[in-house]
């Protein structure tokens, strides 16, 4: 495959990070766009350094808008294209809607959804113009199913399905894909720190009877931004062992 150069955001850590490693064995090369200091990504950068691609970090709150266009143009100058745009940051902060407040709101919706919004929007005139794109958005099956305790986080990912879909039917014709990846329960820091108890219970709800892993969610992200999908768009590809079917 030719170099491509992909756009990820949250790739600091975690499934971004994953996704990041899954991309490079794709031989294209990275820029990792994260919220933190550029030391706390320091390990995903020496594996993308390792697996042989040119790998940069950004420092941007994806929910500024006017820092995501400063971060892109930025990227467009040091690398000269951005193909693939991955936007996988996201942060919850679940409570029930009776200890909700309008801050807990704002923040997941700003992060989650607007942050999408923000690097869509400053992506695709280059995309546009290059008659090619391929962007991927991390949903999660509790934007499809909802979830007590989590009203702004699902609502969050539930938007980022109508956005993938909009962006699928306004950008076609440009040679632009809009997908987007729900994970169900995946093995992070999040949910090892559950406890048994509570594991077995999670494990009741998913047909495959297990945890997801990192690399299942890459893996997916890897196919939908390759020429063997090149003519899927707007869809929602859970990756949850079953549990929302
Ligand atoms: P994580 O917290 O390990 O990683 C999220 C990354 O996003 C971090 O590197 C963080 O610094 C970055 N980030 C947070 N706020 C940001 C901001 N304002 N601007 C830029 N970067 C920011 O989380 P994860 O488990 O790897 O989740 C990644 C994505 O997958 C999220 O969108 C999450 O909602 C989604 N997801 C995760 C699971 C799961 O089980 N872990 C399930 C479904 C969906």
């Amino acid at each position: 495959m030719d170099k491509r150069v992909a756009l990820i955001t949250g790739a600091g850590r975690g499934i971004g990070a994953k996704i990041a490693l899954a991309l490079a064995a794709d031989n294209t090369d990275i820029a990792v766009v994260d919220y933190g200091e550029e030391s706390a990504a320091k390990e995903t950068l020496d594996a993308l350094a390792a697996a042989g691609v040119t790998a940069r970090y950004y420092r941007c709150d994806v929910s500024d808008f006017s820092a995501t266009k400063e971060v892109v143009d930025q990227i467009l100058k040091d690398f000269g294209r951005i193909d693939i745009l991955v936007n996988n940051a996201g942060i919850t902060a679940d409570k029930l809607i009776m200890r909700m407040d309008e801050a807990d709101w704002d923040r997941v919706l700003s992060i989650n959804l607007k942050g999408c919004f923000n690097m869509i929007k400053h992506v695709t005139p280059f995309m546009m113009r290059k008659r090619f794109g391929r962007i991927v958005s991390v949903s999660s099956v509790v934007g499809l199913m909802g979830n007590a305790g989590q009203a702004n986080y699902a609502a969050s990912k539930a938007g980022i399905v109508g956005l993938t879909k909009s962006v699928a039917k306004e950008f076609g014709s440009r040679n632009i894909t809009a997908n987007a990846v729900a994970p169900g329960f995946i093995r992070t820091a999040m949910t090892d720190a559950l406890t048994e108890e509570q594991k077995k219970e999670m494990y009741k709800l998913i047909p495959l009877g297990s945890l997801g892993e990192t690399d299942d969610v890459a893996n997916a992200v890897r196919f939908l931004v390759s020429d063997a999908a090149r003519y899927i768009t707007g869809v929602v590809l859970k990756v949850d062992g079953g549990m929302y079917i």
